[in-house]
């Protein structure tokens, strides 16, 4: 039977969702519980799949030997590619200089926001859960990421009558759960559909007028974020991976369009788990170790917004940055994107964490607040993106065969 192929399932959705909520937009509550719905399943999801998943694979790396060089790898990828990417939005913003001269009339009242500042201390600390049914109860992924790899370490180290019969459950547990996120993902393009079109229904009346105003801002991020989705991470995939970029993104296709579309590299993270695994044929064993920390830590987008906004908040205040502070800046955006939460605005938040570290104004997040939405959906596009950049190039340097090897 004649069957639509499912990223152009969704890529029909998205058009038609846009329309819909353009030109419909007194009719949307009849389709929102469509998207409500998809991510309430998604949701369901995520905290026995991040922990089963977890668990399981850093108990098959094995030993701390291959579970370190594993870890240090990532990590090296995680930090190389955000700072490739903050460093790509302090050229773009410092070339365009978006916020010169920029509308301070524009400010909107935050505190409905609930902003408050975590330190950097407080990020680290909140790695660490008191009570992990607590965690698992709110969930909190860095607390129950680092719970889950302490658990899948030790596991190894106990003797084999115990061993084998908790790896097998984690195991099975793991494969449930891709079981699951299969069906789930069938749904997809109407759950994108129900998603895109209250927000398109939400922001159609102030979009053009938004669009105007704070077009350069938008067009520094946007700017910034293409360069490094078409470049410099098809760079790293083609040189550092001997991957094809191209094949690798059409592998990728479901799950960036579905980042774009629900502002979320959490919940995105079931069905970037099953691209990366049944598309590209990278190995359990290092899709469920990288994928769960990266949708958590490794935001490139993040990062690159973080930095961008932060300079273009200065500008507007017509705050002049030396040296030193955009070093802070810099810095600060790496942090805030590791200690961001892969769920919308996450990043929106995180930026007063940079503000208060150079000392700009709270108020300030006020300027970008309107044009926030349409960002956070490109900017967790790109996360996403890096996340199965990272675990491609990978399982390459550890010697993997994979489906999307450079021609
Ligand atoms: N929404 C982003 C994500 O889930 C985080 C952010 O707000 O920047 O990856």
């Amino acid at each position: 039977m004649f069957k639509i192929k499912l990223h152009w399932q969704i890529l029909i959705a998205l058009v038609l969702s846009v329309l819909f909520g353009f030109f419909f937009p007194q009719y949307i509550e009849y389709v929102s519980w469509l998207g409500d719905l998809f991510l309430r399943a998604l949701k369901m999801i995520i905290v026995p799949l991040i922990l089963t998943s977890i668990i399981s694979g850093v108990s098959n790396i094995g030993d701390a030997q291959n579970l370190g060089k594993l870890g240090l790898k990532t990590i090296l990828y995680y930090v190389s590619t955000s700072l490739a990417a903050i460093l790509v939005g302090l050229t773009f913003v410092n070339i365009l200089q978006p916020g010169v001269g920029a509308d301070l009339n524009f400010n909107k009242n935050v505190s409905e926001l609930g902003l408050v500042s975590d330190s950097l201390g407080n990020i680290i600390l909140r790695m660490v859960p008191t009570n992990i049914f607590d965690a698992l109860v709110s969930a909190d992924m860095l607390a129950i990421i680092f719970f889950s790899i302490l658990i899948g370490f030790f596991i190894t180290k106990i003797a084999d009558e115990y061993k084998n019969p908790l790896i097998n459950l984690f195991n099975g547990g793991f494969e449930l759960m891709m079981k699951l996120t299969s069906f789930i993902i069938k749904f997809t393009p109407l759950g994108i559909f129900g998603i895109v079109a209250v927000v398109v229904a939400e922001n159609r009346a102030s979009l053009p007028e938004i669009a105007g105003r704070l077009s350069i801002y938008m067009a520094a991020v946007l700017g910034g974020l293409l360069f490094h989705a078409f470049i410099t991470l098809p760079l790293f995939l083609k040189f550092v991976g001997k991957v094809n970029p191209f094949a690798h993104a059409k592998a990728m296709s479901t799950p960036l369009l579905t980042a774009f579309s629900t502002s979320s590299s959490s919940a995105t993270l079931p069905l970037t788990l099953n691209a990366v695994e049944n598309n590209c044929g990278v190995s359990n064993k290092i899709t469920s170790f990288i994928l769960p920390l990266g949708a958590t830590v490794n935001m490139d987008g993040t990062a690159l917004y973080e930095c961008v906004a932060a300079i273009f908040i200065a500008q507007a205040y017509g705050i002049e940055l030396s040296m030193i502070q955009q070093a802070v800046v810099v810095f600060t955006a790496l942090l805030a994107s590791i200690g961001a939460a892969g769920i919308p605005m996450a990043g929106l938040v995180m930026i007063t964490v940079i503000l208060s570290a150079v000392g700009l104004p709270l108020e300030g997040v006020g300027l970008i607040l309107a044009v926030d939405r349409i960002l956070d959906m490109c900017r967790t596009t790109v996360n996403v993106w890096s996340d199965s950049c990272g675990a491609a190039i990978i399982a390459k340097t550890e010697g993997e065969q994979l489906l999307v090897n450079a021609s």
